[in-house]
Formats: structure tokens, sequence, C-alpha cells
């Protein structure tokens, strides 16, 4: 199965100068799908993993089924507003401006074993907001799993220190 092929490049969305990884056409492929949810899964089959954490929205579409395969329980991270109890937010730095995420103060077990998902590893901000957010609740991060690396935006500097792994790198 070759999932490259699966993942659709739209030039110049959502701004002229970015080529954009749709998933969708990923996602609606079952045999795609399931090939790569199973493959995202497998390096912490072993890992005894108590939480998945994806941030909105496609950090859901692929986080959720991760967290079935491992027999763990799910986790999501939002943007400002969504979640509706008490919360924790992480605020940080885009290229122009700030965006916030959240997730629920009681959604990590402190000392339990965290894996983050989400489609797509860029510049690393989200998942470090992610990864902060987390660590401040006293989760442990096991591992950071994408379907996709943009491996020349150096996400993984960013993350330094921890486990990353994906599927299809560009
Ligand atoms: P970053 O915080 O820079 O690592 O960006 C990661 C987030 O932005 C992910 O949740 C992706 O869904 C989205 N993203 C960033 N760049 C792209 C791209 N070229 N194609 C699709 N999604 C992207």
């Amino acid at each position: 199965m070759n999932l490259r092929e699966k993942i659709r490049n739209v030039p110049d969305f959502p701004q002229q100068g970015i080529d954009f990884k749709d998933i969708t056409t990923l996602l609606k492929d079952g045999k795609a799908f399931r090939v790569a949810i199973d493959m995202l899964s497998a390096h912490y089959q072993d890992k005894h993993i108590d939480v998945v954490v994806g941030p909105e929205a496609r950090g859901f579409a692929v986080g959720a089924p991760v967290a079935y395969v491992l027999g763990a329980g799910f986790v999501p991270i939002r943007k400002p507003g969504k979640l509706p109890a008490e919360i924790i937010s992480y605020e940080y730095s885009l290229e122009y401006g700030k965006d916030a995420l959240e997730i629920h103060k009681d959604a990590i077990e402190p000392g339990s074993s965290v894996l983050i998902v989400d489609d797509l590893l860029a510049t690393g901000g989200t998942t470090m907001a992610t990864v902060k957010m987390v660590e401040r609740l006293g989760g442990k991060v096991a591992g950071l799993a994408f379907l996709i690396e943009l491996s020349f935006l150096n996400g993984r500097q960013v993350l330094a220190g921890y486990d990353i792994n994906s599927l299809v790198q560009y």
C-alpha cells in the first residue's frame, strides 16, 4: 500500500505558496485508512499507552482510531471556547499573531503515559503546545505520531528529545 499516493497535494491552499497535504483522500479509502492506523499504532503496541491526545480537527480523525487499536483512552485538544468543563490553555506564536489551545484540566492522570497524534508535523508549534499542556497536567509524553512529516520545516528540532514517528515524509 502506497500511502503517499493516497494523499492529495493542493497547491496554494489556504494561501499562496503553501502546498496543502489533504488527507481526506486517504481517509475515504477504507483499506488505506486501516493500513495507516495499523502502521501508526504498531510502533506503540508494547509501550503501555494510557491515553492518546489529539488536537482538533484532523488529530481526532487519526488519534481516536489509534487509541481504539491500542486500547487507550482518547483526549481532545481544542481551540478556545469549545471544551465545556474546567480547562487549562496554552498560547503560542504563529508566523503572524498568536493562537491558543485548550485541554480539560482533569483529562490526564498524573504519571500516565501519553501518545500525541496529529495528521501532520510542520513547524512543530501545535505539537509543542500540546506537549506543554500534557506535561503541565503531569502526563509523561511517550511518543509523537503523525501520518505526514514536512521534514524541510524542521519540526523535529523543535521537538528534540521526544520519540517521533511519521508514515510519509516530504
Ligand atoms: P505546525 O504547528 O506548524 O507543526 O502545523 C501543524 C498543523 O497545521 C497540523 O495540525 C496540520 O493539520 C496543519 N498543517 C500545517 N501545514 C500543513 C500543510 N502543508 N498541509 C496540511 N496541513 C498542514
